[in-house]
Parts: structure tokens; C-alpha cells; sequence
């Protein structure tokens, strides 16, 4: 009989349900007070006989527990409906939205590719995991290149019968250039962003991947005059119109002749300042003609077709022209840092 009566109140209290908290309280004096369901299921339960008395208390228990978990819920819902209304101030000025920024990093590399499209290249990317073949090989490399070094070059699988087969963490973009060289006939013209890895320790002024941008023109006829305008006319764009440029002879393996390009000094105007270390000027990239060998071992004939190729690095065009003197500064995810470029963006 009691049990009947417990398993009824059971029912009827796990479908209770109320919205304020004033329909709370009167569910808590119905089920829960001292002259509530509950309690006098206790004045009751004296009379149990003592064989049935370990069931019914058992029930008893759980219908209380569940009461005052169903109610306890009541309550917390409706606070929470309360706590809500409350903040619906419709005259409130909203919170202003913080919006991440882009990287300087990108800034500057979007700008890059902004003035080359702008001369007609387009871009091409490719692997940053690449054989040796690519990034050594094709670009003119001598077996004895200090760069195919396991101290200059990450080395991520070696094949002692072939070199060419090495895997390796590319340590410049000239590879996907001899890319684009073995599937595309002249006139090419593209540049090549991305990220490379060299197996350097990592301080203020070096670290083991930075970013390059690299450029390559190959049609009939193309000259040294070419690369000069292209250049002087990109200079020009990211650092204003009085910059001036010299090409100074320099080397390396996949051009020739070869050449590194300065800038006159952005900060002082060419005076000699602390920044251009009192000369005037500031290096910004390496450029150069694609030497013949290159283009034959891509699959060019060097007999019909000339080019120019040149590269710089994005850590360095952004040094200059927002002075960071940390390259580490760029990977370490500082919102600090990355907010003073907000007025970049
Ligand atoms: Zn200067």
C-alpha cells in the first residue's frame, strides 16, 4: 500500500514543473517541508512491518533525493532565465569587437606580390619537403656545395647511392622555380613565396626557417636591362619614389653574372645614418641571369631563351621597413608585437 503510494508521488515528481520562483517555493512546501508528502511518508513508515521496513526506506530515500534534485533544477533554470532578461539592455552601446590582425610578415609578403602582379608575374608554390634534385641539383649545385651540408640543410631522408634522391626541408624557393621550368615552355614569368629551413642556431639575426619570395622571367631576348627596371621599379614601390638602387657583383650557383641589390637608405635618405650603418645604403636581395645550365638541366633551351631570377627574404624587407631588430619576434606569437601592426593592416 505505502509502496504504491511512493511510487506515485515518484511519478508525479519527476514531471514537476514550475516557472517562477514564487510556483518553486509552493512545490517545496507540497513535497519537501516538515508537513510536506515527504515527511508524512515517514509518520507512515512507523507503521511498516519491520520485514518491509529496508525496501521502503530505500524508496522513500529515492524519492526524496529525486525531489530535491528536480527542484534544485527548477530553481537553477529559472535564475538562469531571470539573469538573462536582466542583461537585455537594448540602449547598452555594444562592446567592441577586437579583430585579430595579419602578421607583419604577411603584410609585407601580400605588398610584394601586390607591385610583381601589378608587372604581370603570377604566382607558383610548391613543396617545402622536396628532394634534392629540385632545390640543389637542377639549381647548378656542385656535388660539394657546402649548402648539401648536414650542418647548412635539414635533412629529413638520405640516399647514400644517389644525392639527387635526398629528402630535405628546402632551404630556399629556387626549387619550385626548377619546378615550374620542367612543366612550363617560356615566356615564364612568376613568383614563388614561401617558407624555407636552414639549420641555423637561433638568435636576433638568424633563425631555422624564414620566408623568401623569389621571382623568374624567361622569354626571347631577356637582358640584364630587364632586371635592373624590375627591380629599381619594385624598389620604388615598396619604399617610396626616391629610392635609388646599386647592384653590386656578387655570386651564386644557379645565376650569372650575379649580382646583390641595395637600397639607398629609407631612414636617412642615403646621409648615412645607426641603420644603414653610416654608408647609406642597405642590402635587400640577391638577383642575377639564370645561367644556361640551370635552364638546359630544367628542360629550357639556353640557345633560344634568357632569363632573370632574384630573391629576397620577408624577414628582411620587413626589418626595414618597420625596424624589428628581433627576427624571433615574428615566430614567438606575441599579441603585443602583432598588435602594433593593427594601423599596417
Ligand atoms: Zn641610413
Amino acid at each position: 500500500m505505502i509502496l504504491d503510494k511512493i511510487e506515485k508521488l515518484l511519478e508525479e515528481v519527476k514531471g514537476l514543473n514550475a516557472s517562477t520562483p514564487e510556483e518553486i517555493e509552493a512545490l517545496r512546501l507540497k513535497y519537501l517541508s516538515k508537513k510536506g508528502e515527504i515527511s508524512s511518508l515517514m509518520a507512515d513508515f512507523r507503521n511498516v512491518p519491520a520485514e518491509q521496513k529496508k525496501e521502503v526506506g530505500i524508496k522513500i530515500n529515492e524519492l526524496k533525493q529525486t525531489a530535491l534534485e528536480r527542484i534544485n533544477s527548477l530553481r537553477e533554470q529559472c535564475e538562469t532565465n531571470e539573469a538573462k532578461n536582466d542583461d537585455l539592455d537594448l540602449t547598452r552601446t555594444p562592446y567592441p569587437i577586437k579583430f585579430g590582425t595579419r602578421h607583419p610578415l604577411t603584410i609585407v609578403k601580400n605588398e610584394i606580390i601586390d607591385i610583381f602582379s601589378r608587372m604581370g608575374f603570377t604566382l607558383a608554390d610548391g613543396p617545402e619537403v622536396e628532394d634534392d634534385l629540385h632545390v640543389f641539383t637542377k639549381m647548378n649545385f656542385a656535388a660539394d656545395h657546402p649548402a648539401r651540408d648536414m650542418q647548412d640543410t635539414f635533412f629529413v631522408e638520405t640516399n647514400p647511392n644517389d644525392v639527387t634522391k635526398n629528402i630535405i626541408l628546402r632551404s630556399h624557393t629556387s626549387s619550385v622555380q626548377a619546378r615550374v621550368m620542367e612543366t612550363t615552355q617560356p615566356p615564364i614569368r612568376v613568383i614563388c613565396p614561401g617558407r624555407v629551413y636552414r639549420n641555423e642556431a637561433i638568435t636576433a639575426r638568424a633563425h631555422c626557417f624564414f620566408h623568401q619570395i623569389e621571382g623568374l622571367y624567361i622569354d626571347k631576348n631577356v637582358s640584364f636591362t630587364d632586371l635592373k627596371q624590375v627591380l629599381l621599379t619594385f624598389a620604388r614601390e615598396l619604399f617610396g619614389p626616391d629610392t635609388k638602387i646599386r647592384l653590386r657583383p656578387s655570386y651564386f650557383p644557379f645565376t650569372e653574372p650575379s649580382a646583390e641589390m641595395d637600397i639607398s637608405c629609407h631612414i636617412c635618405g642615403g646621409k648615412g645614418c645607426g641603420f644603414c650603418k653610416h654608408t647609406g645604403w642597405v642590402e635587400i636581395l640577391g638577383c642575377g641571369m639564370v645561367d644556361p645550365n640551370v635552364l638546359e638541366l630544367c628542360g629550357i633551351d639556353s640557345k633560344i631563351y634568357s632569363g632573370y631570377a632574384f630573391g629576397l627574404g620577408v624577414e628582411r624587407i620587413t626589418n626595414l621597413k618597420y625596424q624589428v631588430s628581433d627576427l624571433r619576434l615574428f615566430s614567438e606569437n606575441d599579441v603585443r608585437f602583432l598588435h602594433e601592426f593593427d594601423a599596417a593592416n
